[in-house]
């Protein structure tokens, strides 16, 4: 390939503080929160115009809809958020579980609220772009926004930018799956104009279960309780809409599930368009699979219009601001999650968390109907070859199934928390982040409230 040589520059240093935390999903969301309270200077870098991650960013409302009468749930700041979108008026019941939906765009302003109330502070529209480094050890990162290249100092890092974006460019080491094995990329979108009585008397009419998961393209393995649980699942609209050739024979994976339908007719979180080979590292899959992904949006949108009662009058509400990614980079931690930890109960001297036994992706779901549930490990947050940097939300390391668990959204409040309350400690009492007691962190955890146990 062609190449050029970027002349080196000197860059203006615009900020120091003691923990910097990339990315504000979630995960690092979380992350800034649990810092925060823990007594450290905290600022949180984001690329776009809001915090919140994937849930304002792509729209993914379905924040804790595998909650059941029985499960045993995290107990956290992920707990707040919901607690809080419901106080703010920006969430609403989720059609199939004992949870809210939170609203995406109201939850940029409760995200807002928090960031503000800790005493955070929020740089937005600005973007990671390469790691300040002494030796093997972070000490700050480098930013590019409308002001150009900008460097941030920092006591220690927090890597929650989802794709390992820091962890990867400043040495550690990550694994990604070849594209053909990525969990889908998928354009989320939300309608408005709906006849919110004669939707739901049509799902009520004919209600479809977790089974109807497994039909087009799809296989997907349960325990078999999910095949006769209600599932928000959508699929007739698009069955008919091939037979008549609005949407085309081998578009089978438009299907999915919705999230909430409110009195206003806005039908949410509309999770239909799934598009596999998506790097979600590569500028140019995410341009073509944004594209394609819209264009299938609309054949879903106007499927919905003709085959779904309550939809005939009803239109695109909106796109989420980008297309949602669920699978890039992982990093090699200190140690890595198993199918058998999230499968059968893992239990760990170093855990900073619990989170249920809620498996979602790679041709399995499992729904934590039973009080079963896994503890997360301190060492699944550390990554290898690094100093004082530490990794939260989905890539924190871990096997793909370990994923389809930790990748969840209340997951990921689990590694966020953990990892600020982490590096502040590690600030405080003057420890590389790699060498803290975990006992520590386990203590400052669960004055914040954290079930550990
Ligand atoms: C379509 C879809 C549907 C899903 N459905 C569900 C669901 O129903 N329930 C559930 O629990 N989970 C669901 N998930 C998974 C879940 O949303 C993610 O796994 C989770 O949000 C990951 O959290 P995170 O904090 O690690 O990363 P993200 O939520 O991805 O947040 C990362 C943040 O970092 C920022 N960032 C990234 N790179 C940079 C950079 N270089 N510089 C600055 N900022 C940067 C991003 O803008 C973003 O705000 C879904 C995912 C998708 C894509």
């Amino acid at each position: 390939m062609k190449q050029i040589t970027e002349p080196a520059r000197q860059i203006d240093v615009i900020h120091e503080t003691e923990v910097l935390v990339v990315g504000s999903g979630p995960g690092g969301l979380a992350a800034a929160l649990g810092a925060a309270r823990a007594g450290v200077a905290v600022t949180l870098v984001e690329r776009f115009g809001c915090f919140g991650g994937n849930i304002t960013a792509v729209g993914v409302e379905g924040f804790a809809w595998y909650r059941h009468e029985k499960t045993v749930d995290t107990e956290g700041v992920g707990r707040e958020f919901e607690a809080r979108a419901i106080a703010m008026g920006a969430a609403t019941p989720e059609p199939q579980s004992d949870s809210h939906a939170l609203d995406a765009e109201g939850f940029k302003v409760v995200a807002d609220r928090l960031v503000q109330e800790a005493g955070i502070t929020p740089m937005l529209h600005r973007q990671f772009v390469t790691p300040v480094m002494e030796g093997a050890t972070i000490r700050g990162i480098i930013t590019e926004s409308k002001a150009g290249r900008e460097a941030i100092l920092a006591k220690r890092v927090i890597d929650a930018t989802g794709d390992a974006d820091v962890a990867h460019r400043a040495g550690a080491p990550t694994h990604k799956a070849a594209r053909e094995d990525l969990m889908a990329a998928s354009v989320m979108f939300s309608m408005s104009g709906v006849d919110r009585a004669k939707f739901l008397e049509e799902i009520r009419a004919n209600p479809l279960t977790y089974r109807d998961w497994d039909s087009g393209e799809w296989t997907v393995e349960t325990t078999g309780k999910e095949d006769r649980m209600f599932s928000p699942f959508l699929k007739k609209p698009f069955q008919l809409a091939i037979q008549e050739g609005l949407i085309p024979q081998n578009l089978l994976t438009i299907a999915g599930t919705w999230g909430a339908i409110y009195d206003t007719g806005d039908l949410t979180y509309l999770n239909l368009v799934h598009l596999d080979g998506c790097d979600g590292t590569d500028p140019d899959d995410l341009t073509r699979f944004e594209i394609e992904g819209r264009r299938q949006a609309m054949l879903a949108v106007e499927a919905m219009r003709r085959h779904h009662p309550g939809c005939e009058t009803a239109k695109l509400r909106n796109f989420g601001m980008t297309l949602g990614v669920r699978d890039t980079r992982k990093i090699d931690a200190h140690y890595n999650m198993t199918e058998m930890d999230v499968r059968d109960q893992g239990r760990f001297e170093d855990s900073v968390g619990i989170f249920p036994e809620f498996i979602d992706g790679y041709g399995l779901l499992i729904l934590p109907t039973t009080g079963r549930y896994f503890q997360v490990p301190w060492r699944t947050i550390v990554p290898k070859q690094v100093s004082n940097l530490l990794v939260a939300g989905r890539a924190t390391g871990g096997d793909r199934i370990s994923h389809a668990a930790t990748r969840n959204m209340m997951c990921c409040t689990v590694t966020g928390q953990a990892a600020g309350v982490g590096a502040a400690l590690s600030v405080k009492l003057g420890r590389a982040v790699e060498e803290m007691d975990v006992v520590d962190v386990q203590r400052e955890l669960k004055r914040q409230g954290v079930r550990l146990g």
